[in-house]
């Protein structure tokens, strides 16, 4: 059986990718109702309507019930997350949140007690069905180092397809894919190769491709979230 990959959080960091995954992603109402229940031991309650983008909370002490959107759930529970909750409560959170298996560990290198969360990654398989390159949002995440690379390589064929922009102090930043000699973004990643006879496709910038691309998916949850099917087995 191949090991499982972890990766230790702090409860603090652990506080921090547990709020970061709450605001990236539309709302996450059912998700919300169990951590608000979850936190509170059951002292709050939380309703659902429908597929509604809100629930109805009871707050302690608050009379009736009040409908809170999407967007309030979230501020509330990250204000709520900073409370003192325990680390085997955080860590209970971790995964629900991330949809993995999460434990109280210690750090072996400083002592300091943190959680272990399974990244799972010994579980995918890139399909290579090519719906990251075409449906996600790399167009702006093209960074220095990306570009420093292809230009030690001498990568031509890939910089003619990155825009330079100039900005205050002469920072330079970077937009991808551009149509070469215009200032109009390539219609899809021109990289990405379909071979419709093996109903499959190919990156034909594999080794040199960008961080962002590199590290997609970066969960088990977000390629979930983002639609990629490369995480097969269940927990
Ligand atoms: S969506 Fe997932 S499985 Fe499909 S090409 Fe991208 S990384 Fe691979
Ligand atoms: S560079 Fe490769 S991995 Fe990145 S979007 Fe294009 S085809 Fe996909």
């Amino acid at each position: 059986m191949a090991k499982k990959e972890t990766l230790f959080l702090t409860r603090t960091e652990a506080l921090e990718a547990i709020c970061r995954d709450f605001r990236q992603y539309d709302p996450q109402i059912m998700l919300f109702c169990q951590i608000i229940r979850l936190i509170s031991g059951g002292d709050i309650v939380a309703k659902r309507e429908g597929q509604k983008n809100g629930a109805w909370i009871s707050l302690p002490g608050r009379g009736n019930m009040r409908w809170m959107d999407g967007v309030e759930m979230v501020e509330y529970l990250c204000e709520s997350l900073e409370s003192d909750l325990s680390v085997s409560l955080v860590a209970s959170i971790c995964a629900r949140v991330f949809q993995t298996r999460a434990s109280v560990t210690m750090d072996s290198a400083t002592g300091q007690e943190g959680i272990n969360i399974e990244t799972g990654i010994e579980d995918f398989v890139c399909r290579q069905c090519g719906q990251c390159c075409s449906t996600l949002d790399y167009q702006r995440e093209v960074i220095e180092e990306d570009v420093e690379l292809w230009q030690e390589l001498g990568r031509k064929d890939i910089l003619r397809w990155v825009g330079v922009f100039t900005g205050e102090s002469d920072k330079k930043s970077y937009k991808i894919w551009m149509t070469p000699g215009t200032t109009e973004l390539a219609e899809g990643c021109p990289f990405l190769k379909r071979i419709s006879s093996e109903n499959r496709s190919v990156c034909l910038i594999q080794d040199v491709k960008p961080g962002i691309c590199r590290q997609y998916p970066s969960s088990r949850k977000h390629a979930v979230m983002t639609g990629c099917p490369g995480f097969k087995r269940d927990l």
